[in-house]
């Protein structure tokens, strides 16, 4: 992870995949005139004059960490269907397993580290427990995804752990025996953490949609004013490019470009830029096909896995192997709490080779979904 520092605000760049080269785009980084599609708004909101050295460099770091976070989804999938047959790609991801082992092929492995221990599980949703999309809307999880989750939730502590507003991604999962982590760890429910001061303000007591109490952990209260004016303003400011999508995840904005063409992906890093430039306190991080716009705390994923370990009173204690499944950048986090620590395994959920802190690999949500009933039926069984 590179911590570029040629901006007020840091940013955190995706490194590329193993097997993919990195691009050498600095022509691409000059302001470019779009074609006829774009309107005049388009030129007000992009200096079109030439950047200086600083911002190209800069422009660079963005573009070569978005084209390295560009997600196997399905309209990548389908122009890569020579890729499956390809013997390069299959020798470098049979390579990269042997340093990623597919936690399918070693869940015996896993299970015999679980002997005697309580397991906590913790999962990503996009790219993780349902397929990446174009529309990121309709990230529908399958009804047997659904189904195993619950299951997986009676004999296991579980949590999701998202990008997304923990309203948007209950929406999405609807089960109301987990604990919800939106807006990237930012604004967790958790159970009622009985250590804490009644006069923390950043736990608050509630209840969920069950009645049951709960604890309302949100770090990144204050910055809830500044995020709705940036996702206000870059709404503004992408609106002529097509296939920009913006959302509001509560704590972050994300900014999706994965229905933008690659020849205007240089114009949507500028917008988020330009707007970023007015926000030291808020910094830039890349997903799978997607710039997030979120406070500069020191809170990530890892921090929001820990926190709920100590919630449910499963920390610091040799008997609990917790378990993080996820696809992205963001997870990574997570993975390297659980490495460091040596406490726990990161499962990375990808199809192609990439650097990880994670032990374990997944190529894709239906390995995910294998992974779990094996979890389900090695439980069932042991009760036996
Ligand atoms: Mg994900």
């Amino acid at each position: 992870m590179d911590l570029k520092s040629s901006h007020t605000a840091p940013v955190l760049t995706d490194p590329a995949p193993i097997s993919k080269s990195r691009l050498g785009v600095h022509s691409s980084l000059l302001p470019y005139s779009p074609p006829g599609a774009f309107s005049s708004d388009l030129f007000l909101a992009i200096p079109r004059k030439k950047t200086g050295v600083l911002d190209d460099v800069r422009a660079n770091s963005w573009l070569d960490a978005m084209k390295a976070s560009s997600p196997p989804h399905k309209k990548m999938a389908k122009e890569s269907i020579n890729e499956v047959g390809s013997p390069d790609k299959d020798v470098a991801y049979r390579t990269w397993l042997l340093q990623y082992p597919s936690a399918l092929a070693s869940f015996e492995q896993i299970m015999n580290c679980a002997k005697g221990k309580r397991i906590a599980l913790f999962l990503d949703y996009d790219g993780t427990l349902s397929p990446i999309v174009d529309n990121p809307d309709c990230a529908f999880m399958s009804d047997a995804m659904r189904a195993v989750v619950k299951k997986v939730a009676k004999y296991f502590p579980t949590a999701i752990i998202s990008g997304r507003s923990r309203d948007k991604v209950f929406e999405f999962v609807r089960l109301t025996e987990l604990y919800y982590a939106g807006s990237h760890g930012m604004d967790i429910m958790g159970p009622v953490r009985q250590s804490v001061s009644k006069d923390d303000p950043d736990n608050i007591r509630s209840t969920d949609e069950q009645g049951k109490e709960v604890t309302l952990f949100q770090p990144a209260k204050e910055f809830l004013p500044m995020i709705v004016e940036v996702f206000h303003s870059l709404v503004e400011n992408t609106k002529e490019i097509k296939g920009v999508k913006v959302e509001n995840n509560k704590f972050c904005v994300s900014v999706h470009y994965r229905n933008v063409e690659e020849k205007y992906w240089a114009t949507v890093a500028q917008c988020v830029d330009e707007i970023l430039k007015q926000y030291p306190r808020l910094r830039l991080t890349h997903g799978r096909k997607v710039l997030e716009v979120r406070p500069v705390i020191n809170w990530d994923k890892g921090k929001a896995v820990m926190f709920l370990l100590e919630s449910l009173g499963l920390s610091n204690c040799d008997d609990v192997l917790p378990i993080y499944v996820g696809d992205d950048r963001t997870d990574e986090d997570a993975f390297k709490v659980l490495r460091e620590g040596n406490c726990g395994y990161g499962i990375l959920v990808s199809s192609a080779p990439k650097e990880s802190k994670a032990f374990y690999s997944l190529r894709d949500p239906s390995e995910v979904l294998e992974f779990l009933k094996s979890f389900v039926m090695w439980k069932q069984s042991s009760a036996l």
